[in-house]
């Protein structure tokens, strides 16, 4: 194995999902070496595949809402972003726009309405007619709350109506979340990025208190001067093989997600006219699908349960949550069609505490960590990719990021956001919603 691996590593990534390419190809453009691990035999085949790669732009959050609608200038333009050929098969972004009901539960959106204003992002507001002259089969009752299935109350309405929805147009989806990354390695390969796939690492190596280099499960030794985990769902065992555990007040966990794909209503293009949905009086998000289907996910309700897994060991069978979330979305569109056989995808979150992800460095000299994504990071990857080797080049440069969090340009939209937001020693965030939403 170390024969694949010549001449001197300046940073190993550990993980070649869309935020592990990101970061390697961020590093390698500012010069550095870099390795990208994976035990997978191709960027983005762990949880970056089964990702809904939904671009939107808003979040609950002053920083969240900043980093995303950054992130979207970087899909919007993806190409320049790779500085790839007009040639090259690229993943593609689908802009076809984000509507949020406006509901109890999001406050009517005061909150995020006041953000996007905040930050410039364009968006208008519909009222019911307004929806149902854009989804004419939409039923705009209140269902709230979400319920279990064995619930009596399961699709009763709960009197009145939605109170309308946010728009927001420049949202949309990947449509090849897996092509992204591989992308994105490609770019970072074209800047001297180096990928080592097939290869598990099993060990952070440490020498006078610092990380340097990494053992892979075939017992080959790589050392560079910085070890980074992007490790997706396995975050917390790699940060359990480098003993920084500990030093988290924020940790991270391993979480079952499925996601199900079911024909839209019938006689209607939703491929081409629908929209990225989140529905959080029925605890749904949604998308359009290939084959004119609709890609649904759930909001996490507190009546679902929660399930932690070990990602090395997990049944990745669909259970009745895939059914719980299409009947929920029926609620929406009494029309839509509850098909067999299930289709979909079953996948894990690298889960945060308060959903928040973290990018920091760690207790451990050299040893750095962009992970805890939970389900919401997809979008921000090229922004992770370039905050992360901001943060890495001062931390090595001698800066003291715990005692004076850094600061980070956000070039896009010309803002400037502390990367303190992101500490794995923070206090819980209250500001966020506690769900895939951030
Ligand atoms: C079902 C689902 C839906 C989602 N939907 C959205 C969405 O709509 N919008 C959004 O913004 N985000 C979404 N996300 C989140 C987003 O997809 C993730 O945050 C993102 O893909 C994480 O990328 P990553 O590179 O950090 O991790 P991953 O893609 O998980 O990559 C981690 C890599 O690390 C490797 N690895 C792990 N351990 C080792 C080891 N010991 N040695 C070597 N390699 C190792 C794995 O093989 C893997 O390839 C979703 C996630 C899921 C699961």
């Amino acid at each position: 194995m170390s024969d694949k691996v010549v001449g001197p590593v300046d940073a190993i990534i550990i993980g070649a999902g869309v935020i592990g390419a990101a970061v390697g190809y961020e590093l390698a453009k500012k010069g550095w070496k870099t390795l990208n691990i994976d035990k997978n035999p191709v960027a983005g085949y762990g949880s970056t595949s089964a990702s809904c790669a939904i671009i939107r732009v808003h979040y609950s959050t002053y920083d969240g809402t900043a980093l995303a609608y950054e992130g979207f200038k970087y899909w919007e333009n993806f190409r320049d972003y790779l500085e790839a050929a007009p040639d090259e098969n690229l993943a593609k972004f689908v802009q076809c726009g984000c509507m949020v009901y406006k509901v109890d539960a999001n406050n009517k959106m005061e909150t995020i309405i006041a953000r996007a204003r905040d930050l410039g992002v364009p968006f208008d507001e519909w009222t019911p007619e307004q929806i149902k002259e854009h989804l004419p089969f939409v039923d705009t009752s209140r269902f709230t709350p979400a319920r279990a299935l064995d619930d009596p109350d399961f699709g009763n309405k709960a009197g009145g109506e939605i109170y309308g929805a946010v728009h927001f147009p420049t949202a949309g989806y990947v449509n090849d979340p897996q092509l992204s990354a591989q992308n994105i390695a490609a770019a970072a390969e074209r800047k001297g990025g180096r990928f080592l796939y097939n290869a598990a690492v099993a060990e952070i190596l440490q020498e006078d208190g610092r990380a340097v280099g990494v053992k892979l499960s075939d017992g080959t030794e790589i050392r560079a001067k910085v070890v980074v985990n992007v490790a997706g769902p396995h975050s917390s065992k790699i940060n359990d093989m480098a003993g920084v555990t500990d030093g988290f007040n924020i940790k991270t966990a391993a979480l079952k997600q499925e996601v199900s794909h079911v024909p839209a209503p019938p006689g209607f293009d939703y491929e081409k006219l629908g929209y990225v949905i989140s529905d959080s009086d029925i605890s749904v998000y949604s998308r359009p699908e290939q084959g004119n289907h609709v890609l649904i996910g759930s909001e996490d309700p507190e009546c679902d349960p929660r399930i932690f897994v070990d990602p090395d060991d997990w049944d990745d069978s669909f259970t009745d949550q895939w059914k719980v979330q299409v009947y929920r979305q029926a609620q929406r569109y009494p029309t839509l069609p509850v098909t067999t056989p299930v289709r979909g995808v079953t996948a894990l979150y690298d889960a945060s505490d308060d959903w928040i992800p973290i990018y920091d460095k760690t207790d451990l000299p050299g040893f750095y960590v962009a992970i805890g994504t939970s389900g919401n990071q997809y979008k921000n990857a090229p922004v992770a990719g370039k905050l992360m080797a901001h943060l890495i080049e001062a931390c090595e440069a001698g800066h003291d990021h715990d005692a004076d969090p850094l600061d980070f340009h956000l070039e896009n939209i010309g803002r400037t956001v502390s990367l303190g937001f992101y500490s794995r020693r923070r206090e819980i965030n209250t500001e966020s919603s506690m769900s895939v939403l951030g």
